[in-house]
């Protein structure tokens, strides 16, 4: 089974050079790009999350971090460690950023806080010039860096239409610590004493998940997951987490087999700091049936055959701070049925490259309507690819850091 991209040899190394991009977004951008590199090269920055494995971040800093060094910039990762109670409690404030309401207690704090504390003793972050943390598990370190002579900058992924007040308030106090607060979208702006800037996500289109493949390497995969082709394929690839709505999608599937034959493909691997995937997973197993497949495996060569040979990708999720989900299915010019919600819409223009849906009924409707229209899903599909193309590739993700450090004094430099 062979993946193929414009450079297999760079991108299977793991180098992404930003020359890679260039019959992608053209000479004049990568120079760009590179020029405002210059200005930064040497310096030496760390991002710090929580995990190496499973989800968004992981998957953006993956190739982003790599491709900063390509391009000069001494960039590390580190990852903060915690325990299983530790986890519950980030995941509780994960939940309360999306808007639940829960309480985060007093012993619920205590261990956070402790935590993060041990990690700031064994991390050694004072030796970077800049150091950039990202979601709410490590964020209150930077409690522990008072005098620091360097910018901390706190990225939140996490859709913030409508926090969880209280929680927030608790938050804030670490949050306004940083130099500036760097949120996916306008529209999660809040009302904070430091600045603001937004970035949205993108993706890495070399990667063994984003590549080419040829019609023999999705067939190859697929038959060694067993996946069966008989029928139409609608896809889910997502965490097991209720905010994805993965029991909203087998409502909706089983509305659509009322009417056209089709199979259900959920899809979703764990990440090792989302502690309530297990649940989810068990109460999604309890309402399966024969065309409906689950797949725990984590192949990153799966989600790309799947995105590719899918008739219909769906993302119904109820909160959403970015969908790469969207975007993955979105290069690989699926139509791609997105609940209508934070990031999703700023991905999907509804009817235009893709459809956004609020209710069970509405996702099923739209998935009808495309498995009994080819032609619809070939239009929408070649526009999907052109604004990923446009908008969503990791070189503009590089090129947006590029510019929002130029802002900063790295400590070394500038
Ligand atoms: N993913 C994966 N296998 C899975 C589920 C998810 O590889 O079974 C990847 C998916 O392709 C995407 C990332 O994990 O790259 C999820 O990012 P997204 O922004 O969609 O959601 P998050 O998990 O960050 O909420």
């Amino acid at each position: 089974m062979s993946v193929t991209g414009p450079d297999v040899g760079k991108a299977t190394l793991g180098l992404y050079p930003l020359e890679l991009y260039e019959p992608l977004i053209g000479r004049a951008a990568t120079d760009r790009i590179l020029s405002k590199a210059a200005r930064a090269r040497g310096a030496h920055i760390v991002h710090v999350s929580s995990t190496f494995y499973g989800g968004g971040v992981t998957e953006i800093l993956t190739p982003l971090t790599l491709m900063m060094n390509a391009v000069g910039i001494e960039t590390g990762w580190r990852l903060i460690q915690g325990t299983p109670t530790f986890f519950h409690g980030t995941k509780k404030l994960h939940n309360a950023l999306q808007g639940e309401m829960i309480e985060f207690s007093p012993a619920d704090r205590l261990i956070y806080e402790e935590v993060v504390f041990e990690n700031s003793t064994r991390l050694h972050l004072s030796e970077f010039d800049a150091v950039i943390v990202h979601d709410p598990q490590p964020l209150p370190l930077v409690a522990h860096f008072p005098g620091r002579a360097m910018p901390w900058l706190w990225q939140c992924h996490i859709d913030l239409t409508e926090p969880n007040g209280a929680i927030w308030n608790y938050l804030r106090r670490f949050v306004e610590q940083y130099d500036a607060a760097i949120l996916s979208l306008p529209e999660y702006a809040q009302d904070l004493a430091v600045n603001q800037h937004f970035i949205t996500p993108a993706i890495n289109p070399f990667s063994a998940k984003n590549a080419e493949m040829s019609d023999d390497a999705i067939r190859d995969c697929l038959t060694l997951h067993r996946v069966p082709t008989d029928r139409p394929l609608v896809v889910q690839i997502s965490r097991f987490d209720r905010w994805k709505d993965p029991m909203g999608v087998i409502e909706a599937f089983h509305k659509v087999r009322e009417q056209v034959d089709c199979t259900l493909v959920l899809v979703g691997s764990s990440a090792s700091d989302d502690p309530e995937s297990s649940i989810v997973l068990e109460t999604v197993m309890q309402s399966i049936d024969e065309r409906v497949i689950v797949l725990t495996v984590d192949d990153p060569l799966l989600v790309n055959a799947l995105q590719r040979r899918a008739a219909v990708i769906l993302q119904k999720s109820t909160r959403e701070g970015f969908g790469l989900t969207v975007t993955e299915a979105m290069w690989k010019g699926a139509v791609v049925v997105g609940g209508d919600v934070g990031g999703i819409r700023r991905q999907i223009r509804d009817g235009y490259n893709g459809f956004l849906v609020r209710t069970v009924d509405e996702t099923a409707e739209r998935i009808v309507q495309i498995l009994r229209d080819p032609r619809l899903r070939e239009r929408l599909g070649a526009q999907a690819r052109e604004s990923v193309r446009q908008n969503y590739l990791l070189s503009r993700l590089l090129e947006d850091w590029l510019d929002l450090l130029a802002g900063y004094r790295l400590r070394a430099r500038m």
